[in-house]
């Protein structure tokens, strides 16, 4: 339902959470964070309101969220109930990648059947895990080894659907890859910081300067600015523009 991720130099946790806040108007049922910290990833989701997620957060302690990029989601459930273990971000089974997902990905339950033939063990009833699991193995082997935009974009080529996706991976802690097909995805450009969300009154308290993603368009996300490309990896156009409405 609502996302925002965010690289950039304030503390993610907070912006990730004062932009899922701009958000709670639109409703959801759950709320989950992902953070990258050193070189591995801290994520907490809870069924419920942001409120929920908060107070978890104090019981873990947030100092094990002290990182400058991350990302977070409000779920409003449509593949398996409201319940913690459905909240996204969704991760592979190193932990290493994290998903969020809004829209409905058709063909999950092909991309399941697949994945559990390989012996993958799905953590969740969501059509969303299943993006995460391909993202990792994708990484992980063959021409897109390595490379976690060319990984999402061959994985993106694969999913019948509605998905806004934003991908983070331990591996690569300095960028956020994000991609939409019939969902929605802004841009907000700041300075040493870029933020990713599915509306911009997610980072408009940050900045104003924005750039509206086009259909099977993915951005790579970095503090230094952001590249757009279609999924077959080629330069795409994008559209930059100035939020003009008030808070
Ligand atoms: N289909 C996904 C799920 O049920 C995402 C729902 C959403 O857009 O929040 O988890």
């Amino acid at each position: 339902c609502g996302i925002v991720g965010y690289v950039g130099h304030r503390p993610a946790l907070d912006v990730v959470l004062d932009g899922l806040r701009r958000l709670e108007y639109r409703g959801y049922d759950s709320a989950g964070v992902a953070v990258l910290v050193g070189d591995g990833l801290a994520v907490e989701r809870k069924a419920g309101r942001l409120a929920n997620l908060e107070a978890r957060l104090d019981e873990v302690g947030r100092e094990g969220f002290a990182g400058t990029a991350g990302m977070g989601h409000t779920r409003w459930a449509t593949h398996g109930a409201p319940v913690d273990r459905n909240s996204h971000p969704h991760r592979d089974t190193t932990g290493r990648v994290a998903v969020v997902h809004n829209g409905i990905i058709e063909n999950f339950a092909a991309l399941r059947a697949e994945l559990e033939a390989a012996g993958v063990e799905l953590a969740s009833d969501t059509d969303s895990e299943t993006a995460a699991h391909l993202v990792a193995r994708a990484y992980a082997d063959g021409d897109t080894r390595g490379d976690l935009p060319a990984s999402v974009r061959a994985v993106c080529r694969r999913l019948e659907g509605a998905f806004t996706l934003v991908v983070t991976h331990a591996d690569e802690p300095d960028l956020i890859v994000a991609a939409r097909r019939s969902s929605p995805l802004v841009l907000g450009i700041g300075a040493g910081e870029t933020f990713v969300a599915s509306d911009v009154a997610a980072f408009i308290e940050h900045t104003r300067e924005a750039v509206e993603l086009g259909q099977d368009q993915l951005v790579v996300i970095t503090r230094g600015g952001y590249e757009v490309l279609d999924f077959h990896g080629e330069p795409a156009p994008a559209k930059p523009f100035t939020v003009d409405w008030d808070l």
